[in-house]
């Protein structure tokens, strides 16, 4: 990925924690309407550089661009009124609404959310149209009047993706999606997913090297907080640098 090309972009990003390097000078670059996975033995630094990249995190150096705007100062919310959203941790979901409460909630969190920089919406629609939409894409139609504390574990993550699919943002980001689900939900969200980044740009941190392997276009390897190696799976899975780290952990 040349800079040029890059919607999100790290250059010598750097977070030390106590004189304990976490990560030492990556560069990083996201390109637009991918899905971009972040992966290494544990401890690598992967979830730092989301966190740095999510703006949870402040890194010690090394500078942090979206859409060509140096976003290295910028705060949590004001990245995500950007458009680079952050999964999970945003989209709260309340266990005693309904699924399609829920999703009305996020949709009208959007609006409080001022995204005027946000591309606008191809077709306009009523909240409702647009929520029963969002719950149908996410796989949750027959779920729509059920609270949510009733969802299995994979259909309350589905849920979550569909109320941050309610902001829509230009760019999200996934820790770990698929984390403590069983392989039926991971096909579904694994299918959702690729939906999503049609025309939107996903960075995910994953464990699971079959749902990278089926999912991304482009990995970044990271070991002992740099980068290793980067390219397609197949590239970075038969660099023998990769298999040792991984061996090793
Ligand atoms: P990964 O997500 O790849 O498992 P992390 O980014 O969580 O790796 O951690 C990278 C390294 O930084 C680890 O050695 C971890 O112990 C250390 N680390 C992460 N967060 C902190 C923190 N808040 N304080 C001190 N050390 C940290």
């Amino acid at each position: 990925v040349s800079p040029q090309e890059a919607i999100l972009s790290a250059r010598g990003l750097t977070k030390e924690f106590f004189g304990f390097t976490a990560v030492n000078s990556v560069d990083l670059d996201v390109r637009e309407n991918t899905i971009h996975a972040l992966i290494g033995p544990n401890g690598a630094g992967k979830t730092t550089v989301f966190n740095l990249l999510t703006k949870f995190l402040t890194p010690t150096s090394g500078t942090i661009t979206f859409r060509g705007k140096d976003i290295t100062k910028v705060k949590p919310a004001d990245v995500a009124r950007l458009g680079l959203v952050r999964s999970f941790q945003i989209s709260a979901v309340f266990p005693h609404l309904t699924v399609l409460d829920n999703v009305r909630v996020a949709l009208q969190r959007k609006a409080h959310l001022g995204t005027q920089f946000w591309r606008s919406s191809r077709v306009l629609h009523t909240l409702d149209d647009r929520a029963h939409e969002l719950i149908e894409a996410v796989g949750l139609a027959e779920y729509a009047n059920l609270d949510a504390a009733e969802l299995s574990y994979g259909r309350k993550r589905a849920l979550e993706i569909a109320t941050t699919l309610a902001l829509d943002p230009p760019v999200l980001l996934f820790d770990e999606p698929m984390a403590g689900m069983g392989i039926e939900d991971i096909g579904r969200i694994s299918a959702l997913i690729k939906r999503i980044a049609r025309d939107r740009t996903v960075v995910m941190v994953e464990h699971n090297l079959n749902v990278v392997a089926d999912l991304c276009d482009y990995v970044t390897v990271l070991a002992r907080g740099e980068i290793l190696a980067e390219g397609d799976y197949e590239t970075v899975s038969s660099d023998a640098r990769v298999r040792e780290a991984y061996m090793g952990s």
